[in-house]
């Protein structure tokens, strides 16, 4: 059950900064790219020694993992079946993951030293994922997949790289398996969790998010042909002493928390209120999400919850911006994940356009491009 006083929260945040009277529709999807569970048998084998809990298998461990050739060519389809009153289809802002560690030269140096690799080298290590890197450029072309950056790879390098090194064992078993997303602050090994890439334990540390953040958008630049212009941190924490590195790379929109951890280090976090169109001092605008779509999460119906969340945004003269994990769409390790998850996103964005016959799709960094250029003429 929805609390009251998140809904008050939520309804209050839908109230701040931008509106407008058009029916804009983003649907933001995080994490493809990134490795997660790579296979069915890897999660038996972290099970059984003892390294993640059956009873409290999280959706992620059970479902997701580096996007297929069918896991994109089947989202394509639902989404090319949908148009708008414009003719356009909706499309996924894709917040990407570029890289992800090498595990084979991390442990060659005895875990002495860090080394990533592209994500199109840990692709050829999958089975079916020789279209992947090819797809993402198709769905670019035609507007259905739009790349944008979450994150040189989706792992806090150095809380994980000093679990490694001090020998703690679950974060090494883990290792050995080619995984890293578990709960490692839970288990005593990190005192940050690893898939939050830009969160700090020391404020030395810094010094090497900048260096992750110019390395990850010029991969990302050479893998795309373009500059992302568009950012969402990984997990929420994120330094604002990072802004004017994003900023230098090109990023011009961005999305952090309604209300952002801002990490200052040994624990000790500022809070930011944030909204939809709200300027830092580069000029960077920050977009907001308000509406939310998960149905690998099981025991909800989440067409109408996101109907709902859609409505109440267009009542405030909002654009709706949908969040939605990658988690939904993959069918590696259950097909039954996937094809629930496509036939529940047809049916929102059917729902959608039946409701809202002037809907208008778009991705994050068009909406960016008008709330800025709205903001210069005012
Ligand atoms: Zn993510």
């Amino acid at each position: 059950m929805r609390r009251p006083e998140y809904s008050l929260f939520r309804q209050l945040i839908n109230l701040l900064g931008w509106r407008t009277r058009r029916k804009i529709v983003v649907i933001e999807s995080d994490d493809w790219g990134s490795i997660r569970m790579p296979s069915n048998q890897v999660r038996n084998e972290l099970i059984a020694g003892g390294v993640l809990s059956k009873a409290a298998i999280s959706h992620y461990s059970l479902n997701d993992s580096l996007e297929s050739n069918q896991d994109l060519q089947s989202l394509f389809q639902v989404l090319e079946s949908c148009r708008d009153s414009n003719g356009r289809h909706p499309m996924f802002t894709a917040l990407c993951i570029v890289a992800n560690p090498d595990f084979d030269r991390i442990e060659s140096t005895n875990y002495t030293e860090y080394h990533y690799e592209p994500f199109t080298t840990t692709l050829d290590r999958y089975t079916e994922h020789d279209q992947v890197y090819q797809l993402w450029k198709e769905g670019y072309e035609k507007q259905l997949f739009i790349p944008q950056f979450h994150g040189r790879e989706h792992l806090n390098v150095t809380a994980w790289m000093h679990a490694l090194q001090s020998g703690h064992p679950k974060t090494l078993a883990a290792f050995r398996k080619g995984f890293t997303s578990f709960g490692a602050v839970e288990c005593g090994e990190s005192n940050i969790h690893y898939q939050a890439a830009f969160d700090i334990y020391e404020p030395i540390e810094i010094s090497y998010l900048k260096t992750v953040l110019i390395e990850g958008t010029a991969l990302f630049e050479q893998l795309m042909g373009y500059k992302a212009s568009y950012f969402v941190p990984t997990n929420g924490p994120f330094s604002l002493d990072l802004e004017p590195t994003l900023k230098h790379a090109g990023i011009s929109y961005y999305t952090l928390n309604k209300l952002q951890k801002e990490p200052l280090g040994y624990g000790k976090y500022r809070t930011h209120i944030r909204w939809l169109g709200k300027k830092n001092a580069h000029g960077q605008v920050n977009l907001s999400r308000n509406a939310f779509f998960e149905p690998s999460v099981i025991g909800k119906n989440w067409v109408d919850s996101c109907i709902l969340d859609i409505e109440r945004a267009f009542k405030w003269h909002k654009p709706a911006t949908i969040s939605t994990h990658r988690v939904n769409y993959i069918g590696l390790l259950n097909p039954e994940n996937r094809s629930n998850g496509l036939k529940q996103l047809k049916a929102l964005l059917d729902a959608v356009i039946s409701r809202w016959p002037n809907v208008e799709f778009m991705s994050s960094p068009e909406l960016g491009e008008i709330i800025l250029s709205d903001s210069q003429t005012r």
